[in-house]
């Protein structure tokens, strides 16, 4: 376990973003962390990022829980979060969503885009589809090494329908290609890499939702800030690969699409990114040695 006084570094020193926009009170922010272990300085520095863009624009900051892996998140996880963030100053307005409580949401959208023809089981490994899913939702995030190669695209109408008949388990995934076909080009607005030219064929057919999950991780986000009324996504540039499938699921379900701010991730003296899987510090640990709320903000370049 390092050491709380551990140093860290890739903390930008305009975390505002770039250029700092006019005020602007419809801009609303958020924060969506998944409550799989307690908050680290990489949170932190993320809720304080989009906290912050609310607060110079004179906009909202509201609060997700991400909470749909229920076999991964726990009650005193959700609990920490609360009260570390209101421990560092980072208030939210409004009711917090719990994704664990969308679940007629995500089944509307699902049919939605079944009814557009771009969805198709899946009968590839539950292993394979759970570690996908997982991977969606925690460190390292970024593209996956390579596509899913398509497998179960291929199949016959009439065996996908003998092999559910059967009770296989499968999992739903997006046709990419067709769903791009379907939408034509795609650009999204980045506070930090401009306008960027969708290409979701480069992350390929995710999973959009599997027998105990009603939703994956794409599907779930990606509604969520339209429902929130989320107008700029800010979240760690490891998450930046992900966009362009939820730029196509935005085309897709009539969604709006807000502006990104992809910042850069936080990391230890050795490089490496801060998660819970690498066990980094956590602010409860802070707290517990006695440091300040004050101390931690401006460990992580505000004040
Ligand atoms: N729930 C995700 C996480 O904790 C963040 C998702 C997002 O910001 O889009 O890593």
């Amino acid at each position: 376990m390092p050491s709380p006084d551990a140093p860290i570094s890739g903390v930008k020193s305009d975390p505002q973003g770039p250029g700092h926009p006019p005020p602007d009170p419809s801009l609303t922010a958020r924060f969506a962390p998944s409550p799989t272990g307690y908050l680290h300085m990489g949170h932190a520095y993320s809720a304080l990022v989009a906290w912050n863009a609310a607060r110079h624009a004179g906009g909202r900051f509201c609060l997700r829980v991400e909470d749909i892996e229920t076999r991964r998140c726990r009650t005193e996880f959700e609990t920490g979060i609360y009260d570390d963030l209101r421990w560092l100053g980072v208030t939210w307005q409004g009711p917090v969503v719990r994704q664990s409580e969308r679940a007629i949401a995500y089944a509307d959208a699902l049919e939605k885009l079944a009814g557009l023809g771009v969805v198709y089981p899946c009968f590839c490994t539950s292993e394979a589809v759970r570690a996908e899913i997982a991977d969606a939702y925690s460190a390292p995030h970024g593209a996956r090494a390579s596509p899913y190669p398509g497998t179960c695209r291929q199949l016959a109408r009439t065996e996908q329908n003998r092999r559910i008949r059967s009770g296989k388990a499968h999992a739903l995934r997006l046709d990419v290609k067709k769903a791009s076909v379907m939408t034509g080009p795609l650009t999204w607005r980045d506070r930090v890499a401009g306008t960027v030219k969708a290409d979701p064929e480069s992350i390929g057919d995710v999973v959009l939702a599997r027998a105990d999950v009603p939703t994956g991780y794409h599907l779930a986000v990606t509604l969520d800030d339209d429902f929130q009324g989320v107008n700029l996504v800010c979240r760690g540039d490891d998450l930046f690969p992900f966009t362009h499938i939820h730029r196509l699921l935005q085309a897709l379900l009539d969604l709006r699409t807000p502006e990104y701010y992809h910042h850069p991730v936080i990391t230890d003296a050795s490089g490496q990114r801060l998660s819970k899987r690498s066990r980094a510090v956590t602010i409860r640990a802070l707290r517990a040695t006695g440091k300040s709320a004050r101390a931690i903000r401006q460990m992580v370049g505000f004040e």
